[in-house]
């Protein structure tokens, strides 16, 4: 069983550490918070040990009445892996605690990719993360574009990628994140920074994006032009992107129409915290013109990441290739709708 440690208990943290529960190959050895919050209790009420990411606010969980495990140094090094989901910037720190016990750390994606050696996606690239020691899992837009562009390059070769993405504004929980009611170019200046993001799981890939935000908190929403080397037709598309496990064809007489649907469709179905882990694209909007395809996708910020990184889990422990463990993380977890 793989001792899986999480520092960083929040959005992804959490998300993470059930997803690794759930695999039988995996063990969350513990979660590691700054506070007492809401989430601390649960991690506790769910039967994660917990430990204090910063000693000198241990007591606070005293005060609080939460029960501690520990310091998150132990934690590190009690883990054969340590998922740091920390807010962006903070992964790059901990990154010497992580060295001192020698273990092997995955990032997320608001880090800079050069905190880590390999940037990761697990349809993409697998093998690239094979024993290193330093792991990036990329952002949930870059997540959602890089499960798009491999089976196209695979098919037919992709000569160039134009993405525009709608960006929610902060997630549900993010209280002081808009806009409020505008729609912001952001960034103003092109390209956004998700292209050249993209080129660090494919380097060679003609990539350009822009980038807006919009008063929404559900979903992003990407509208999609490839270019591809050879031509093919809607329904070849549409049928390879159907074969693939972590993108989701919505069928039309599903009638949804928007992220709204969307995130009932997750909860109907039973999805812990109505999350979507698959890229949903709309199968009436799989489109061709000779050689140019069109289509759109809503992507779920906050969960596409999360079977990525337990995926990348295996690849730095070496403990499965890139198919066994895909379909080991997709029947533990249900994917697919
Ligand atoms: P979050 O703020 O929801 O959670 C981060 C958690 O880390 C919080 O519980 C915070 O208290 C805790 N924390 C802060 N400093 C810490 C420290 N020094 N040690 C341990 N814990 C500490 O953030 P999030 O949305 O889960 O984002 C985490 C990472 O995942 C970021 O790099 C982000 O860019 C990336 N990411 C976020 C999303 C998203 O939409 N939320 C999607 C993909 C990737």
């Amino acid at each position: 069983m793989l001792q899986v440690a999480i520092n960083g208990y929040g959005t992804i943290g959490k998300r993470v550490a059930d997803a690794v529960r759930a695999q039988p190959d995996m063990e969350v050895v513990g979660v590691a918070k700054t506070r007492p919050n809401f989430e601390a209790e649960q991690a506790v009420e769910n039967g994660y040990p917990l430990y204090a990411a910063i000693e000198e606010r241990a007591d606070k969980f005293d005060a609080a009445g939460i029960d501690l495990a520990g310091m998150v140094d132990e934690l590190v090094d009690a883990a054969d892996v340590v998922v740091d989901a920390c807010p962006s910037g903070v992964g790059a720190d901990n990154r010497s605690l992580y060295e001192e016990y020698d273990t092997p750390a995955l990032y997320q994606g608001g880090e800079d990719a050069d905190v880590a050696d390999v940037s990761f996606n697990a349809r993409s690239n697998f093998e690239d993360a094979v024993d290193a020691d330093h792991v990036r899992v990329v952002s949930c837009n870059t997540t959602g574009l890089s499960r798009l562009v491999a089976p196209l390059r695979e098919e037919y070769g992709v000569e160039k990628v134009r993405a525009t993405l709608v960006r929610r504004g902060g997630d549900p929980a993010q209280t002081g994140r808009g806009p409020i009611n505008d729609i912001l170019p952001n960034p103003v200046s092109l390209p956004s920074h998700h292209g050249p993001d993209v080129n660090t799981i494919f380097p060679d890939l003609a990539i350009d994006t822009l980038g807006l935000k919009v008063p929404a908190t559900l979903m992003h929403m990407h509208s999609v032009n490839v270019t591809l080397e050879t031509e093919t037709d809607a329904a070849a598309v549409r049928d390879l992107l159907e074969e693939q496990s972590r993108t989701f064809v919505i069928p039309e007489h599903f009638d949804i129409d928007g992220a709204g649907k969307l995130k009932e469709l997750a909860q109907d179905v039973g999805r812990p915290r109505g999350d979507i882990w698959e890229n949903a694209i709309w199968g009436e909007s799989i489109t061709t013109e000779g050689k140019d395809l069109y289509l759109f996708q809503a992507i779920h910020q906050e969960s596409d990441v999360v079977p990525e990184n337990v995926d990348a889990i295996r690849a730095v422990t070496n403990a499965a290739d890139a198919r066994e463990s895909i379909e080991r993380t997709n029947s533990a977890m249900g994917m697919g709708i």
